[in-house]
């Protein structure tokens, strides 16, 4: 069966999923925003299995226990920060879904969740992120028939209709 892909409104901490990914710093230690929810969330035995994973360079993920979240897994990915669009963050960004994909195939994952990585404090074009996230699903979920649902969670209402109109193209 075809995969489920979809964009909604919420907060990604609360979904009941297989794995909820996180767009992490390189540290794996937690920060700001959808990094300082998760955390919050999962409780600290998140941060101690982090910490085990000696941080994470920009563009791949790992992959953690969901602890207290109803999520099995916790995918950290580490987006690039905007400079401008010539460093990189392109192929960066798109290396974090496929890194995100790649780690869920490995842990039978059939339901994931992705936040909008590195249009917060990193400053990324929340339009060009967008589509760098649709066609790097479409592709992995093309080839895959390994994942069922794949849910794009948009804290805020903008971000929910890129996502929209991306997805009906
Ligand atoms: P980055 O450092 O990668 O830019 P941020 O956490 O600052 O990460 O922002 C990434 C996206 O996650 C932003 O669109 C932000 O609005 C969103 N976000 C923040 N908190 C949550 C949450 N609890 N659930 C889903 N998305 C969230």
């Amino acid at each position: 069966m075809a995969t489920v892909i979809e964009a909604m409104q919420g907060d990604i901490t609360a979904l009941d999923l297989d794995a909820i990914v996180n767009a992490a710093n390189s540290t794996l230690l937690g920060g700001g925003g959808v990094d300082g929810a998760i955390h919050r969330a999962a409780g600290p035995g998140l941060l101690e299995d982090c910490e085990k994973l000696r941080g994470c360079p920009t563009g791949e993920a790992r992959i953690t226990r969901g602890h207290r979240l109803k999520a099995r897994h916790v995918i950290h990915a580490v987006g690039p920060v905007w400079r401008g669009g010539a460093h990189g963050e392109d192929e960066l960004l798109a290396g974090c879904y496929r890194a995100s994909f790649a780690l869920a195939a490995r842990h039978r994952v059939r339901s994931i969740a992705f936040p909008a990585i590195s249009t917060g404090v990193y400053r990324f074009p929340r339009d060009r992120a967008c589509r760098i996230a649709v066609i790097e699903t479409r592709r992995f979920t093309a080839d895959s028939l390994a994942l069922a649902h794949v849910v794009f969670c948009c804290f805020d209402g903008e971000t929910l209709g890129l996502y929209r109109a991306e997805l009906e193209r």
